[in-house]
């Protein structure tokens, strides 16, 4: 299948038109035209190979909201025109025990990915959601549900369910102390997430001036992590930090905050830390530190519809295709209110 999307085609090009072939689909397929893409940093991340190990050429994108063109002759949940979703995910091996259990992203053979993977059948690279259409598994198809702006709802695919399950996980609830750290796509999410399930949530931020915003987006408190004495002021407060900054810091500042057997839970930056950890903060009050890593398809499908019962959706910033470079260049210096959306209707224009 003929497909056009916007590719990296080197770790230092900008990403540039780009003509490719989809697999042609199969029964159990489903094939999505694509309406927006939100733009993670894990998209710059994996465009300029800060993990090393980016294959080129990559077509980011895997906050995807399509609308069916068409289903194969084994898929029942989906007819054409329905709106649908796409996240990180677009297989699995579907026995081993994470998979059997939902957790499909820590499939034991390897999650396929929806773009910088290969397809489990005939080995041919998937390529993501900048693009003008999708060809997915039904499997890894989510229901948007009716009352979601299907925009705003791009994001709930990654940075949405990337919160979601580690405030489920740890059980986030009325009484619950969150904290979140960093106010980006991931962070405002948290922050609407903590909120809407009834907890009293804290914004770590380092950018003065963003207090407004977090307020508005949920925060009972702002704290500004270059403050010493505004970090002191929270020692010994939360149950659960979901830190979501995307390069190597120093979490040593953030351990005291934790209450006992409070966990702090990374879920932006996966590489080593360089600031070596103070054991002491973790072994006195049997606090831990823990990842997380985006959310399996139930969990996803969860989040949606509680999205929709509870009427979230990201704030977003809709851009054309052709500004995904400024938009990278703006993400980097955390200029985003909250994540930018790619309206895909911009690549034939
Ligand atoms: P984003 O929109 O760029 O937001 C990141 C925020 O972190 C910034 O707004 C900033 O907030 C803070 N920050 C940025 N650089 C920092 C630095 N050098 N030191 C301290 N704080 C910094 O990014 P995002 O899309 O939310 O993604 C965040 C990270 O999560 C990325 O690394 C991404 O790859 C990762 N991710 C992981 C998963 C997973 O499954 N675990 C899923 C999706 C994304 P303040 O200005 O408020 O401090
Ligand atoms: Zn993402
Ligand atoms: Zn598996």
């Amino acid at each position: 299948m003929h497909a056009t999307g916007f590719a990296a085609l080197s770790a230092t090009a900008p990403l540039e038109r780009f003509a490719f072939e989809r697999r042609a689909p199969r029964p159990d397929d489903v094939v999505i035209d694509i309406l927006y893409c939100g733009v993670c940093h894990t998209d710059l991340h994996m465009a300029r190979n800060h993990g090393g190990f980016t294959t080129y050429p990559i077509v980011p994108g895997h906050e995807i909201i399509g609308r069916v063109r068409q289903v194969g002759a084994a898929v029942t949940r989906f007819k054409a025109g329905d709106v649908v979703g796409v996240g990180c995910m677009v297989d699995s091996c579907q026995h081993c025990q994470p998979c059997l259990k939902g957790w499909e992203q820590d499939c034991l053979e390897g999650a396929t990915f929806s773009y910088g993977s290969t397809d489990r059948q005939d080995g041919s690279p998937t390529y993501g959601g900048y693009a003008d259409a999708i060809v997915v598994r039904d499997r890894f198809v989510l229901s948007v549900p009716d009352g979601l702006d299907p925009a705003g709802a791009a994001p709930l695919l990654c940075a949405g369910i990337t919160t979601w399950s580690p405030l489920r996980r740890w059980h986030v609830g009325k009484g619950s102390r969150v904290a979140v750290v960093g106010l980006g796509g991931l962070g405002h999410m948290a922050l609407k997430l903590t909120k809407a399930l009834g907890a009293d949530v804290t914004l770590f931020t380092r950018s003065a001036g963003k207090e407004d915003d977090a307020f508005r987006l949920g925060a009972d408190h702002v704290v500004l992590s270059s403050e010493p004495e505004q970090m002191k002021a929270v020692a010994g407060r939360f149950d659960l930090i979901v830190d979501t900054v995307p390069y190597d810091h120093d979490i040593n500042p953030y351990m005291p905050t934790l209450a006992i057997e409070g966990v702090l839970v990374l879920v932006g930056y996966m590489g080593p830390l360089s600031h070596p950890v103070n054991a002491g903060a973790a072994v006195r009050g049997r606090r831990a530190i823990s990842g997380s890593f985006i959310g399996g398809m139930r969990e996803t499908q969860e989040m949606l519809d509680f999205c929709a019962a509870h009427r979230i959706v990201a704030d977003i910033e809709t851009i054309p295709i052709q500004n995904i470079n400024e938009a990278y260049e703006r993400m980097l210096k955390s200029d985003v209110k909250y994540r930018f959306v790619i309206d895909m209707a911009s690549l034939t224009a």
